[in-house]
């Protein structure tokens, strides 16, 4: 049996034996194969329309009915009905057989159609089926009995099917439904996890990470070090040149620190013209090292923003985890060391003191 072939079957765990197991359980002998032609022949073709109008005309009764106008609409259930009547227990010990019942289910499942009603359909069906054999064959009860017997297990092994491959529609119906679903939760994520106007990591994701990198500092006994970068004199770039540069310069300034760090560390947005840059496996002197390159990589080239030319420059505090330090311990000496390298004249990088504090 080829599960490409039998998708349905191999998704349910119908392979050759299961399938003899489940026609045996229902009594389903070789010999019903014949009785099912027998069936087909001489009570359904003929009359398939009919048969099933007339279970439809019961079935319009029912509630849930209006679904069905709805969803696929009274013709197609009509011909789908016409369809399944005329192949009535047609090679039913097959695994064709079974992947074409539980294909249809599926089919029912996603077209929303109650479950109900097909279960509803079936039986009435088997009504009409066993009405039509006992006026017809009225004189001859074996007959009669073994067509009627035919039609109720076949009728069980529809319905059976039609259950298992109902769940298996539902199933894969909300699996799609959670893909979508985690879809749009990662898209959030990313969206909340990232500084709308600079694209950097956002100030939630940022403590985020700063937490688990300085956790993860402590176990590995691994240094790290924290930078705060803050736009010098900014305020008059916004008051200049208008807001809207503004918003270009912080674009810039993003891109431009984003060159001076290595691929490994971590930049985001902590506020207005505030960055902060987490650099692991990073002491103090190597954080120097690049806290110097990002200050050039500023003020060493003016930023160009629609036509204006505007010279700038920044200010780093730079500060390394300390033993059993908390990373918000950590960020505050790091802004202390930025606005200390403020005071000393802007345009520079202050290193915060690493004796670790008194206890
Ligand atoms: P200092 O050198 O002391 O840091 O001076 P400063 O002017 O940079 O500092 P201040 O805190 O006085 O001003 C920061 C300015 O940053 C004020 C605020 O309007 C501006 N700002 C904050 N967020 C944004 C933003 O998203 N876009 C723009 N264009 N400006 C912003
Ligand atoms: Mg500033
Ligand atoms: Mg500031």
């Amino acid at each position: 049996m080829n599960s490409e072939t039998t998708p349905n079957c191999a998704a349910l765990g119908f392979d050759c034996a299961r399938i003899q197991k489940t026609i045996s359980l229902l009594g389903l002998e070789a010999e019903y194969g014949k009785h099912a032609e027998h069936l087909r022949s001489e009570f359904i073709y003929e009359k398939v329309d009919a048969l099933v109008s007339s279970c439809l005309d019961k079935l319009v009764l029912y509630q849930d009915f209006s679904l069905i106008k709805k969803n696929i609409g009274v013709e197609s259930f009509k011909q789908s009905w016409i369809d399944y009547l005329s192949c009535f227990g047609q090679n039913f010990d097959t695994p064709r057989y079974f992947e074409n019942q539980l294909g249809v289910a599926v089919a029912w499942a996603r077209t929303k159609t109650p479950l109900s009603i097909l279960q509803l359909q079936h039986c009435l069906i088997q009504q009409v089926l066993v009405d039509s054999i006992s006026v017809q064959c009225n004189r001859d009860p074996e007959t009669v009995w073994s067509l009627v017997d035919c039609v109720f297990k076949l009728t069980s092994l529809n319905l059976y099917l039609t259950a298992k491959g109902y769940r298996l529609g539902e199933v894969d119906e909300l699996q799609k439904a959670l893909d979508r679903l985690s879809e749009e939760a990662s898209q959030l994520h990313q969206k909340v996890a990232t500084d709308q106007l600079t694209g950097v990591l956002s100030y939630s994701s940022l403590m985020d990470i700063l937490e688990h990198q300085a956790n993860k500092a402590k176990q590995n006994d691994s240094p790290l070090c924290v930078m705060m970068a803050d736009l010098d004199l900014f305020k008059k770039v916004n008051d200049t040149y208008g807001h809207l540069v503004g918003d270009i310069v912080l674009q810039h300034t993003a891109k431009r620190i984003q060159t001076a760090i290595r691929g490994f560390d971590m930049i985001g947005r902590f506020g207005g013209e505030e960055f902060v840059i987490i650099l692991k496996n990073t002491d103090l002197a190597l954080a120097r090292v690049i806290a110097e390159r990002i200050r050039k990589e500023v003020a060493d080239t003016p930023f160009h923003a629609k036509n204006f030319s505007i010279e700038i420059t920044i200010s780093l505090g730079v500060a390394m985890l300390r033993n059993n330090e908390y990373f918000e311990t950590l960020l505050e000496r790091a802004d202390s060391a930025m606005y200390e390298a403020k005071k000393n004249g802007r345009n520079r990088v202050v290193i915060a003191d690493n004796c670790d504090a008194a206890p």
